[in-house]
C-alpha cells in the first residue's frame, strides 16, 4: 500500500499547472514585480468573492493580523481577548504591537472560543476581539458582534485557516471590522510561497493598511507613520487570481472528503468526530478528530520533573495512536500539541495549567487527519481501516 500525506501539493499543481506557469511567465516578461496590475486585480477580485469593498494585499497572514491591529491603534496599554488554541501567530502579532493577549477558552465541540465566556473577559482596556475560524470552521460571528457592539470593541477575524467559510450567507472576513487571511501554501487558498490579505468594509481602514504596508508611505518618500515593507509579490497575486477560480470547487470536495470521513468514522468507536456548526459552513481545512483521554492537569507542560524547561510535552494515548498510524503508512498531524497560554513565550502571562481546561484537553486528544480536496476513496479508507487498527 502507499503512504497516506497529510496533504499532497503536488497533486493540485498537476491539474492548474499549465495556467499557473503561463501566468508566472507573462508576470517575469512584464518587467513589473511589486505592486501594479496583477495585485490590483487580485485585490478587487478577492474582495468581490468575500464580500467587501476593500481587499488590501500584504506579505503573510502574520503581516495582515499585524496591519489590522495597527490600523486600529491598538497598542501599548491595550488588551486584545483571542483563543489560545490556534497557532501563535494570531497572539504574536498582539504582543508585536506592544498589547496583551487576553486568552478566552475554547467550546469543545467546534475548538473555537467559547462565547459563553467572552464577556467576562472584557475588561476597561479591551479594545478587540479576535476570533480564529479554526480548521476551517467558522466562529458564530453573530454571537461575537453583539457582544461587540454591546461593548464597543472592534472585531478582526483570523481567517487564515477558513477562505471562503460563511457564517449565515455572510462569508468570514466580511462580517468583523477586518477580516485577515493568508495565502500560505497549506490554505485553502495557497499560494505558491507566502502572502496575505485583510478585506474591510470600511476605506479609512484601507487606506490606512495600505499606507502602513509600505512604510507608512502616502505620497512617494513622505512617511506619516512608522510602517513595514509587508506587499504582495505581483507573482503570487498572479497564481492566486488562477487559484481563486478553482475555490469553491476546492472547498466542496473538502466537504465530501469530511462527509465520507464522517461516514467511515462512524463504524470506528472510541474517537470524537467533527461537526459542523449549525449556521455556519466549514470549509475544511483539516478534519480533526478527538481520541480521548485522561486529562487530569497536574504536570505544566514544558516543564520536566525537576522544573527545568523542556521541550517535551507528556505522551498521550493520542500520541501512541499516531505513532501506529504512521507504521501503517498513514501520515497524520497534532494542532496544536500546547495552547498558547501555557507556551514559555507568555509565561509572564502567569496562566497555570487548569487554568484553560478545555483547551489543555484539546491539545492532548486532537489528530488532524489526511485532509486535501484531492485524496481518493481508497486513500480515505486505508486512513479509517489503519486507525480502526491503532485504537
Ligand atoms: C497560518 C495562520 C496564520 C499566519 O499566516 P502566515 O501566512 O503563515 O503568516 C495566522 N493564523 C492562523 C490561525 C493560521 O493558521
Amino acid at each position: 500500500m502507499n503512504n497516506v500525506p497529510p496533504l499532497d501539493l503536488a497533486r493540485q499543481y498537476k491539474l492548474i499547472g499549465e495556467d499557473v506557469s503561463a501566468a508566472v511567465l507573462g508576470v517575469l516578461a512584464s518587467g513589473r514585480y511589486i505592486g501594479g496590475s496583477h495585485v490590483e486585480t487580485f485585490e478587487q477580485q478577492f474582495g468581490a468573492y468575500v464580500g467587501v469593498s476593500n481587499c488590501v494585499g500584504c506579505n503573510s497572514g502574520t503581516d495582515a493580523l499585524y496591519l489590522a491591529l495597527r490600523a486600529l491603534e491598538i497598542g501599548s496599554g491595550d488588551e486584545v481577548i483571542t483563543t489560545p488554541f490556534t497557532f501563535i501567530a494570531t497572539a504574536e502579532v498582539i504582543t508585536a504591537v506592544g498589547a496583551t493577549p487576553v486568552f478566552v477558552d475554547i467550546d469543545a465541540q467546534t475548538f473555537n472560543l467559547d462565547i459563553n465566556k467572552l464577556e467576562a473577559a472584557i475588561t476597561n482596556k479591551t479594545k478587540a476581539i479576535l476570533p480564529v475560524h479554526l480548521f476551517g470552521q467558522p466562529v458564530d460571528m453573530s454571537a461575537v458582534m453583539g457582544i461587540a457592539q454591546s461593548h464597543g470593541l472592534a472585531v478582526i477575524e483570523d481567517c487564515a485557516q477558513a477562505t471562503g467559510a460563511q457564517w449565515g450567507s455572510s462569508r468570514v472576513g466580511s462580517i468583523g471590522h477586518i477580516g485577515c487571511f493568508s495565502f500560505f501554501p497549506t490554505k485553502n487558498l495557497g499560494a505558491c510561497g507566502d502572502g496575505g490579505a485583510i478585506t474591510t468594509n470600511d476605506p479609512a481602514i484601507a487606506a490606512k493598511v495600505r499606507m502602513l504596508r509600505e512604510h507608512g508611505m502616502k505620497a512617494r518618500y513622505y512617511h506619516e507613520e512608522t510602517g513595514i515593507n509587508s506587499r504582495l509579490d505581483a507573482v503570487q497575486a498572479a497564481i492566486l487570481q488562477i487559484k481563486l477560480r478553482h475555490l469553491d470547487t476546492w472547498n466542496a470536495q473538502r466537504s465530501s472528503v469530511a462527509k465520507r470521513y464522517q461516514e467511515l468514522l462512524g463504524l470506528v468507536p472510541g474517537i470524537v468526530t467533527p461537526q459542523e456548526t449549525v449556521g455556519g459552513r466549514s470549509v475544511w481545512n483539516q478534519y480533526t478528530i478527538r481520541i480521548p483521554t485522561n486529562y487530569v492537569p497536574t504536570q505544566e507542560p514544558g516543564k520536566e520533573g525537576d522544573g527545568k524547561q523542556s521541550t517535551s510535552l507528556p505522551v498521550t494515548y493520542r500520541d501512541q495512536v499516531r505513532s501506529k498510524l504512521q507504521q501503517l503508512g498513514v501520515s497524520s498531524m497534532v494542532y496544536y500539541p500546547l495552547p498558547l497560554h501555557l507556551q514559555p513565550v507568555y509565561k509572564h502571562l502567569g496562566y497555570q495549567p487548569g487554568s484553560l481546561p478545555v483547551s489543555e484537553q484539546a491539545c492532548y486528544e486532537v489528530l488532524a487527519l489526511p485532509m486535501f480536496p484531492e485524496i481518493s476513496v481508497v486513500e480515505q479508507e486505508q486512513v479509517v481501516y489503519g486507525l480502526k487498527d491503532c485504537l
